[in-house]
């Protein structure tokens, strides 16, 4: 049976860039003391390919980061003291740095959105696959991990002095070794990092198995929540709006408020403001043994469609249009606020006839509207089907591992990184940034103790 220095399982992005880190200090390290060892690291992935997910995100271009500061990304993140020091040991700016070296060039779009310029995901796996390769790090695909297991964790267990651990931690050095079982073959590494993901879009190989890995290593498991998913609606009228988007509204569930963009679908609302709402949902009601509908409570979000006016200026405004445009018909005018096709939709709950005349409209008329455009309330049905789900809330508790190195602080020598661990964020590239920075994290850290 071959034994490595470090088997890394998964190979999502927080896997590939764990290989990656973990080779290079590894190299440094060996150059360093003039030794060279081959095969110190293999990545384990399950498909036949690496990062299927990947390749799916950004609707294929790819939201690999986001420009903002490292502080203001932190604050819109579950976890954040965390994670903190995993994306200062590793920033957007250092993730940016790495594809701009082998010459891929990124573009800054909404909200400080990192794509690379190709508008193809497969740009950034390609050069993930060149340093993997370059570094002649040990793939092995087709490679479901079934189980790890540690011998020697009982005599770890048991109270020693310091100073007699050690002398048993070189004499058991072979017992210390993690055994790692795959449906065909097993082997031995000294350390082990488990990148393999949540258990969202489940046909990208993310299944959730690291949970259960975790589990037999006594880690907790916080409740596992879909994050970043559409949501359907109670009103069946809705269907009819299906394709219309609406842009930079404010968007409130309970105390929590977005700006982003909706989009209605046949079967309700999507779009990132509804996905970065989601998240706010689903961790206040969201009930995971599946029933007809998840959510327990009735859910209402309430839409601010003309977010960067008050009440009073848009009184002020309708009052002097009233003037000036008399003769107008409330559903033409509304054109300036609205899209044309989610007129109709709106008159109709505002309850005001849209061939009135806005000379007209009567001030509880007008207040109607303007109540209306700043607190158009949608009754939330249900959300998508769990493996529509963008990610998964929760996770490995953070409690029981090292932020610095990504180590647990149950089991020496293993790691964590990704999205199985519980932080997350909303879109705009936060999530596929908690995947690379925890995973350079690990990656580094389980090579120090080799210096
Ligand atoms: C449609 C979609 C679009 C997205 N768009 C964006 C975006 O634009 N920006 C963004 O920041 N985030 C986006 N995300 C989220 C992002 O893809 C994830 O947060 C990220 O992929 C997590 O990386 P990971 O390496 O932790 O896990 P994963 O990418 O899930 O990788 C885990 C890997 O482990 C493997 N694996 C699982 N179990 C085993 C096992 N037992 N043995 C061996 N291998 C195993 C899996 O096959 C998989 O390859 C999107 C997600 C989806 C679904």
């Amino acid at each position: 049976m071959k034994t490595y220095k470090i088997a890394i399982i998964g190979g999502g992005p927080a896997g590939i860039i764990a290989a990656i880190a973990a080779s290079q200090n590894l190299n440094n390290i060996n150059n360093n003391n003039h030794h060279h060892h081959h095969e110190d690291i293999i990545l384990i992935e399950k498909n036949n390919s690496l990062g299927k997910k990947l390749l799916l995100t950004g609707n294929g271009r790819c939201n690999i980061a986001n420009s903002k500061s490292i502080r203001e990304q932190l604050n819109l993140l579950k976890h954040k003291n965390f994670l903190k020091h995993s994306f200062y040991s590793f920033s957007n700016e250092d993730l940016i740095a790495i594809f701009k070296d082998k010459g891929l060039d990124f573009k800054e779009e909404k909200d400080g959105r990192y794509f690379p310029i190709t508008d193809d995901a497969n740009s950034i796996l390609a050069i993930l696959k060149d340093y993997l390769n370059n570094l002649n790090i040990k793939i092995l695909l087709d490679s479901p991990v079934k189980s790890i297991s540690k011998e020697g964790i009982k005599e770890k267990e048991e109270k020693k002095g310091d100073r007699d651990k050690e002398k048993e931690k070189e004499k058991n050095k072979e017992k210390d070794l993690f055994l790692i079982d795959t449906d065909s073959i097993s082997l031995k590494a000294e350390k082990v990092i488990i990148a393999t993901g949540g258990n969202s879009y489940p046909q990208t190989g993310s299944t959730g198995d690291g949970y259960d890995i975790a589990k037999s290593f006594d880690h907790e498991i916080t409740p596992i929540k879909p994050g970043l998913i559409s949501l359907s609606v109670k009103n069946s009228y809705f269907k009819h709006l299906s394709g219309i988007s609406l842009e930079n509204l404010n968007i409130s569930f309970k105390e929590h408020s977005i700006k982003g963009d909706l989009l209605f679908t046949h079967f309700g609302l999507s779009g990132p403001g509804i996905l970065d709402i989601s998240n706010f949902i689903v961790e206040s009601d969201y009930k995971s043994d599946y029933n007809s509908n998840n959510l327990s409570e009735k859910i209402v979000i309430s839409l601010d469609l003309i977010p960067n006016s008050t009440k009073e200026e848009l009184s002020k405004r309708i009052i002097a249009d009233s003037q000036s445009n008399g003769k107008t018909m409330v559903k033409n005018y509304l054109k300036h606020y609205l899209k044309n096709r989610f007129i109709d939709y709106f008159l109709n709950i505002a309850q005001i006839s849209g061939n009135k005349t806005l000379s007209n409209l009567s001030k509880k008329d007008r207040n109607k509207i303007i109540a209306k455009l700043k607190d158009f309330q949608v009754e939330i049905a249900n959300t998508a089907p769990r493996e529509t789900a963008m990610i998964t809330c929760g996770g490995i508790s953070t409690k029981k591992i090292n932020s610095k190195t990504m180590e647990s602080k149950l089991i020496q020598n293993l790691y964590f990184a990704g999205e199985l661990l519980e932080p997350y964020g909303p879109t705009g590239g936060y999530n596929l940034q908690i995947a690379f920075s925890t995973g350079f994290l690990a990656g580094k850290s389980s090579t120090e103790s080799f210096n």
